[in-house]
Formats: C-alpha cells, structure tokens, sequence
C-alpha cells in the first residue's frame, strides 16, 4: 500500500514521517526543506510505502516543488493520503483539506501540534468534525510521538476507509463541475473524476495536457468557466476559493473556538527581534557570536587539542615507531605518517569546531529564530531584488551548499532561482571551516574577527553580486512576495538537535575517510615522485611532479598574494572537496618544513605566506570561488544548462579573484610596501566593482538605442 503525506509547509509533516518510518530526515522550522519527494517503509509494517512530500497550500502549484506534491497526489494514485494539519491554525490548513477531499482518494485527517492547540487552550470537537468531512480524524504530536499508535492503527485499517466527502459548492458551479464531468475526456479514474473536472475549470492547463484532452473539448471546459465568470462577475480563481472558505467556516462551525489569543513570550521576543532598527544588528551580533564561540574559542581549544595532543603527541609518533618497529618500508611509513595522518588527520582535527559550530545553528534553528532571520532578511534583500525565500538556501549553505542549492526549487521567479543558485555557495560551509580555523590560527594569530569576518563577507558576497546582476537583463525583475509563518518559539528538544548535529559531523566524517582519504594519498604519491636526472623516481618535494604542476599554476595566484606552488595546488585540490585545502597542506608541510625542523604545522603554513594579507586573501579567494564539484553538480542539476553552469562558476571565481587581489594590494599598500602596477589592477578593480554597483540598471539599452539613431 501507498500512502502520501500531504499537508501545509512546515505543519510537522517530516517529523511525523520520521516517526513512522524510524529515518531521520531533515526537519526544519522554515518551509522549503523538503523539495523532493522521499520514500521511507513503515516501522511496524514494511509493506507500507510512505511517502514525504514538499508542503504546499493548495493544489495549484507554484514552484518546483510544489508541483512534485501536486503530481504525486494527482497523477500516482496513492491508495490513501494521510493529510497532516497544523490544528493550531485550523481554518488555513483545512483549505487543503477541502482540495484533498475532491481527488476521490481515502484520506485520514492527521490534526497535529496538538501540544500547542492544548496549551493555546483552543476547542475542537474532532469527533463532530470528523463526521462532517466524512474522514477520520487523529489528534497526534508528531514531535512528542503523541498518538501515533492510533494513527498507525488507522492507516492499517485503512482498507475500510472511504473517499471522503467532497466540499459542495453553490449550484452554478456544481452545474458547470457536471458539464465537464459528462464531457468526453478520459478521466484516470472514476474517484478522481470530480477532482479534475474542477481543476479543469480552474483553467489547469497542466491537467488538460496530462489527460490529453482534445482542442474541442478543451475550448467547450473554457466556455464553461468564461460564462461562470460572466455570471458571477469574478474569476474561477476567486470563486472557488470564496466557495472553500465558505465551506470551511461551515464546516467548522460550532466544531471549533480558537482563543483569544494573549500576547505570549514568543510575540515579546519578537517584538525586539524583528524590530525594524534591531533585527538586523541582533542577527549581525547573534552571528558573530556563533563564529566567534566556535571557531576562535571554545572549538579551536578544542581544536588545539586534538591537532597538538591527540594526533601530535599521541598518534603520530606511535604510528610511527609502531610501524618503524614492525620494519615497515619507509615509503609506506611515510605513506600512512605524512599522506594519511598528515593529511586527513588535520582535516579530522577540525571536528570539534564544526561540532561547535552545528551545535548552535541547529540550536538556531529549532528554537525557531532562523525563520525570524529569513524574515528579517527578506527585508533587507528586497532592497537589491533578492526575497526572504533567498534566504532559506543560504541559511542551509551554512552547513553544505549541495541541500542548500537543491533549496532553491521553491523559489518561484526563475531570474531569482538563478541568481540565488550563484551566489549560495558564497556561505562558508562546514568543509571550508577547516580552512578558515587553520588560516585563522596559524596566520591571523587566532584573530577574534576572522570567522565572522568571513561569514559576513559571504553575504556582502551575496548582496554585491545580487545588485550588480540584477541590474543586468537576465537577471531584471520584481520578486514575488515572500509570506512565512513564524512558528512559535520553543524550547529544541536535544534529541532533535543531536540527530542534526551528528548527521552533518558523520557526513564530514565520512568524506575525510573516503574522498579525502584518497585525495591525500594522491597528494602524498604526486608530492614525493617526479622526473629527475635518473628518471622517474622517489624525490625531494620541490622536484616533485605536484611542484612542477603548481609552479605552473601558481603564477596566476601571485598577485593576490598566495604564488607559492603548495598554496596554487592547495587551492585546486580543493574543487574536489574544500577540506582538501587543508589536507593538502597537511601533506606537504608535515612532508618539509614540519618534520624536519620541529616548527609544527601552524608555522610551516605561516610561512608559505609573505604577508597577513596575503594570507587572508588566500582565506577569502577559497571561499568565494568555485565550489566543490558536488556543488557544481548540484548547480548543474538545478540550472539545467550547461551555459548557466559555466557563468556561476565564472562569477564566483572572477569575484573572488577580484576580492582577493584588492585584499592583498591594499593590504600591501597599508605595510607601506611600493605601489606596482598590480596596486593599480586593485584599484581598477575596486573602480569597476563600485560602478557596477552604482550604475543605474540597463545603461547597455539606453547606450545601444542612442547608437541606433
Ligand atoms: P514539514 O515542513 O511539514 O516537513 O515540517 P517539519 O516536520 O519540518 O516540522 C516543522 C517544525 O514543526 C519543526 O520545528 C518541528 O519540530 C515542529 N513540529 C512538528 N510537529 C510538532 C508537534 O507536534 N508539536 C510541536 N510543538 N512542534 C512540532
Ligand atoms: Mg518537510
């Protein structure tokens, strides 16, 4: 059996598919986690296919997301839909219900939050209710697992369960449904005939292609709506939804007292958060904290820890008199000493600050002041044509930018889609962490403002390249309002926040062992074999095939200020995973300088710098340019195009060379070094960026035109 979850965004549906299915899918708090469809096997009853879907509010959809839910229900048939409700906010959520209940498929009413409705102190007679749609009704609470047995129970005997009633409507419009029910399209089934004939007269133009329906008779269904409206002196759209609010407060009647709702903490909270002077220094501060405690705190002690004690002190010297013991041949001790602990072993070392770091955005998150954040944005990122909706991605970029681009299928205008696809991986995710807490540590000397400095330029990354593009055509347009309901605050449940937390570390867990892993061994093998006068052979690291590839390169990166070749093959080892630029570098230096003279990593990776800006130029160019290949993937997926793809990757890259370079020159500028003609690309560049911001939009048509003349 089949079974669909169907229900507003954010009315608790992955959380109840969790509990059905024992997974442990992404829950958010914001609308827009779920964008695809996700099928998980009942606990208690593995013939039993549950399927998760995007939220949606009704059965029209709007963007890419919701139109995967509105397929599945539509077309795929599931044997029953179980429609979760928030019951805290009844009448929105039922009119979903009213369109559900006309696709002629069983359907059990799941009335959820139902922890909150108690405390609300709200009345619902479910009983009566139940009765009057005709469906039956379960009150859970899919985050306390409250009445699941119950619906569990339901769903097994769900065989007995019939379509419910559908919402009848006033009867001009019941005629004109007749009418094209009788008309001589083939409808799927004979449950779902109703269902289609009013979409039909919605004027669905995606269900008159998916049936099939001939020119005739389409333009027959046209006629039909055209002369309801006439009779009625307003559209289909605003009819119909007239009709299901009518129904709906019909239904409800007598069934259903909301309270009067007192101002509650949350609302007193909110007041402050999302003031208009305060919100955004509050998210600003909040932000900066998270980066600072984790980063720079709390998480590089134990940071410190476990590169200096755990794998300086205890693994490193006992692998290797462990395997020097053994008689181990020397290229393979230094195989497993300098490629893979060296390597994937500093990568590692940066767990605990990411664990840090997860701890308070999934904290963040669950408590509910994320989606005060999104909406907070929204108004900020509707000066330069960007919504709140932007935000969400981003807000997910935070942990990997591949969900956080998958994101943007809600996003309905496609010039915003696009633009929000560039810029995400602006946000600097867990994988570049390493590299900013290693560049932190060993060259900014532990600096306070590192972190944070990197996060904030990640959205002033954002900010820029959304003013400078969307004063261009492709990107030119209003953007579609952004409505979200703020849930309210609560408490997170740790459970919740631990699952979240030890899903992002394993992934990077994961990845050090394996993609890193191999990346390091490469590495190792690249750095420590070359051509010299006896052939190809074991060599020193400078004549290594790996220095002879980044010598060639590394001229590119010389005038932002990273020219030597270990930091040019750092930065490309890094398109196959960020954390490689840590690994890399893990590699060649405990290979060099590290080893043999006793100075440690950090120096050795101070060293390859000439200068403080140097470095952090080196920081700022790994986290804005191209992402990883998985995210490059993903943008392909999304974009569709191929072009598309190409133009993202050559804007994050040209941008952060741009930012790198002016980092770098003006900061040598500041250390009082001589003004070069690379001083003056800085400058030009800084002229161009801010022209481009400035400019006033499509100057490119007024000039084009006046030409013409
Ligand atoms: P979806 O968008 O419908 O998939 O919703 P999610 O499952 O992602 O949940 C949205 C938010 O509602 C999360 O913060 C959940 O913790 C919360 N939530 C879900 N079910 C309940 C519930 O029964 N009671 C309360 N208080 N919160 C819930
Ligand atoms: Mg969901």
């Amino acid at each position: 059996m089949r079974v669909a979850l169907a229900g507003n965004p954010n009315c608790g549906k992955t959380t109840l598919f969790n509990a059905l299915t024992g997974s442990s899918r992404y829950v958010g708090n914001w609308p827009g986690v779920t964008v695809e469809k996700i099928e998980g096997r009942l606990k208690s009853n593995k013939n039993i296919v549950i399927t998760d879907l995007p939220g949606i509010y009704s059965l029209t959809p709007r963007s890419e997301d919701e139109t995967v839910s509105r397929n599945f229900l539509l077309f795929e048939h599931p044997d029953l839909i179980i429609n979760i409700v928030d019951a805290s906010r009844l009448e929105r959520n039922f009119y979903l219900t009213a369109q559900l209940a006309e696709t002629g498929i069983p359907m059990i009413v799941a009335f959820n939050m139902t922890d909150i409705v108690r405390k609300n102190g709200d009345f619902i007679d479910t009983k009566e209710l139940s009765h009057r749609i005709g469906a039956p009704i379960i009150e859970i609470s899919a985050l306390k697992e409250e009445g699941i047995p119950e619906l569990l129970n339901a769903v097994e005997t769900a065989a007995e369960i019939k379509p419910p009633r559908p919402p009848q409507y006033s009867a001009s419009i019941e005629k004109a449904i007749q009418k094209i029910e009788a008309s001589d399209i083939s409808f799927p089934t004979a449950e779902s005939r109703r269902g289609f004939a009013v979409k039909i007269l919605e004027r669905d133009r995606e269900i008159l292609q998916s049936l099939s329906v001939a020119p005739k008779t389409a333009a027959e269904a046209e006629k039909i709506t055209a002369e309801l409206e006439r009779e009625s002196g307003s559209d289909i759209g605003a009819l119909l939804a007239n009709e299901r609010y009518g129904f709906i407060s019909r239904i409800l009647d007598g069934c259903y007292t909301k309270k009067e709702k007192k101002t509650t903490v949350s609302d007193k909270i909110d007041r402050i958060v999302t003031d208009r002077l305060l919100s955004i220094p509050i998210f600003a501060s909040i932000m900066f904290l998270v980066y600072f405690i984790s980063v720079t705190t709390v998480g590089a002690f134990l940071t410190d820890w476990t590169n200096d004690v755990f794998f300086g002190e205890w693994i490193l010297p006992a692998a290797q008199s462990g395997l020097e013991s053994l008689g181990t041949a020397d290229w393979l001790v230094s195989l497993i000493v300098d490629g893979i602990i060296g390597g994937v072993g500093t990568v590692l070392g940066f767990l605990p600050q990411l664990f840090v770091l997860f701890l308070f955005l999934s904290f963040l998150e669950d408590c509910g002041y994320m989606a005060r954040a999104a909406f907070i944005m929204h108004r900020f990122f509707k000066r330069f044509g960007l919504s709140g909706k932007s935000f969400i991605p981003l807000l997910i970029s935070s942990g990997c930018g591949v969900p956080g681009i998958m994101a943007t299928k809600t996003i309905e205008n496609e010039k915003s889609r696009r633009l929000t696809i560039i810029t995400t991986t602006f946000i600097p995710c867990g994988a570049k962490l390493p590299v900013i807490a290693l560049i932190g540590g060993a060259v900014m000397g532990g600096a306070w403002w590192t972190a944070p400095a990197i996060y904030f330029i990640g959205i002033a990354a954002v900010a820029v390249s959304s003013i400078i593009l969307k004063k261009t055509k492709p990107f030119e347009g209003a953007e579609s309002p952004f409505v979200m309901e703020l849930p309210d605050y609560h408490w997170p449940s740790p459970k919740g926040i631990l699952l979240h937390v030890w899903e992002r570390c394993r992934s990077f867990v994961i990845k050090a062992g394996t993609v890193i892993f191999i990346a390091c061994a490469v590495i190792w093998f690249l750095s420590g074999f070359g051509f010299t006068e006896d052939g190809f052979e074991m060599t020193n690291i400078e004549e290594s095939l790996l220095a002879d590839a980044g010598n060639l390169i590394a001229p590119i990166f010389r005038p932002v200020g990273f020219g030597d070749w270990k930091a040019a093959a750092a930065t490309v080892t890094g398109l196959v995973a960020k954390e490689n630029i840590v690994g890399t570098l893990g590699v060649l230096l405990t290979k060099s300088e590290a080893t043999e003279s006793d100075v440690g990593l950090w120096q050795a990776v101070a060293s390859l710098f000439p200068s403080k800006s140097a470095a952090f130029a080196f920081l700022v160019f790994n986290i804005l340019c191209a992402p990883c290949f998985a995210a490059i993937g993903a943008v392909r997926r999304q974009m569709n195009s191929r072009t598309w793809t190409l133009f993202a990757v050559a804007w994050q890259t040209l941008l952060a060379y741009a930012v790198a370079l002016m980092i770098f020159q003006f900061g040598n500028l500041a250390d009082g070094e001589p003004f070069t003609a690379a001083s003056g690309a800085a400058i030009a560049v800084l002229v161009g960026l801010l022209y481009a911001l400035l400019r006033s939009p499509r100057w490119e048509e007024k000039f084009f035109r006046r030409r013409k003349k």
